[in-house]
């Protein structure tokens, strides 16, 4: 087990668990939050740790943006169900990492505006986003053989339900993070080419050498019995697979494996009224359409046709009615090899 880098000052945010002590804790981290309404004030964000003995360490992450609602729900099952006396390790639960922006059901903290998976590693001194993910990366990920960050679309978007894993040079890590997505189970398993992999709690992990898994399960700004049902087995079953929990996994279904390749993304050309034309889940051709963009101040004029670049499935859609020019309207994936 790593200690905490010692040559750094220690983080600002203070933490009422004892991650070394075995048995369940509910406890928080106490973040300074100075305001006008409370000067000497505090966010208290909840943390649990359950150990027993010696074994991997599975942290487990939801409200990352705060607007996803499948982790949180799921994680809080896990922290009321979770049996410690079953368990071989230690399981570290947050289930609303972007805390204010969990309270607050954006997807960004409205204390300081930032994108927590955007400011990896994070800085003690920083704003209080930053000061979170230096928290996490100082603190919790050296303690850390395996996370899984559970993320779903937030209220713009909305995925088919996939785990997310990325294509990582070291091979054995690889297998280990595609074993990994196969335990979790969900329908698709996809290994993305992300935009901007630069500030990711995925990025600090994989280049720790962990094992990292993210999902997009739904999104719309809401939970579906489906997705909800498929976190929950999936973090069920990834303490099974990584042999932290003794129970047997929960029946799943076979992942598809899909990956992003060039012509992947259908952007928004113009602003306007967005018609639907391809759910996530079907298979659509290249120059079939995703998606139609109606002029409000000009209804006779015919809708743009927005159209898949290339053939796959759809895996993502835009939800919102209204469409902005340079917004994502579908991610169109292909089925790949993983190894
Ligand atoms: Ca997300």
């Amino acid at each position: 087990m790593n200690a905490v880098l010692q040559e750094e000052k220690p983080s600002k945010i203070g933490c009422n668990v004892d991650f070394q002590a075995d048995g369940v804790q509910h406890g928080h981290l106490t973040i300074p939050y100075s305001r006008n309404e409370s000067p000497w004030g505090s966010l208290l964000m909840p943390i649990s740790v359950f150990k027993n003995g010696a074994g991997p360490t599975v942290l487990f992450t939801g409200g990352n943006h705060g607007d996803e609602y499948e982790g949180p729900v799921a994680l809080m099952k896990l922290i009321r169900s979770l049996d410690v006396s079953r368990i071989r390790g230690r399981v570290i639960v947050i289930p609303a990492l972007n805390y204010p922006a969990v309270k607050a059901g954006t997807r960004l903290s409205p204390i300081d505006g930032r994108n927590m998976n955007r400011v990896f590693p994070g800085k003690r001194d920083g704003s209080i986003t930053e000061m979170i993910a230096d928290y996490v990366y100082r603190y919790l990920l050296p303690l850390a053989d395996v996370v899984v960050d559970i993320h779903s679309g937030g209220k713009v978007m909305t995925f088919a339900p996939t785990s997310v894993i990325h294509r990582l040079p070291e091979r054995t890590l690889m297998a280990k993070t595609v074993a990994g997505a196969r335990a979790f189970g969900a329908p698709y398993a996809l290994v993305l080419e992300e935009l901007d992999a630069a500030g990711m709690l995925d990025t600090a992990v994989e280049e720790a050498g962990k094992v990292f898994i993210s999902t997009e399960l739904g999104g719309a700004g809401t939970t579906t019995v489906r997705t909800v049902a498929i976190a929950e087995r999936g973090v069920h079953n990834v303490l099974v697979h990584f042999g932290v929990l003794e129970a047997e996994p929960l029946p799943a279904e076979q992942s598809r494996f899909l990956e992003t390749p060039d012509g992947a993304f259908v952007v928004a050309p113009q602003s306007g009224i967005y018609e639907i034309a391809a759910e996530p889940g079907s298979t659509i051709r290249a120059g079939e359409p995703v998606g139609y963009i109606h002029d409000i101040d000009d209804p006779t004029r015919p809708a743009l046709v927005c159209c898949a670049r290339i053939d796959g499935l759809v895996i993502h859609r835009h939800v919102a009615g209204l469409v902005n020019r340079g917004d994502c309207l579908a991610v169109v994936a292909v089925d790949c090899e993983v190894g």
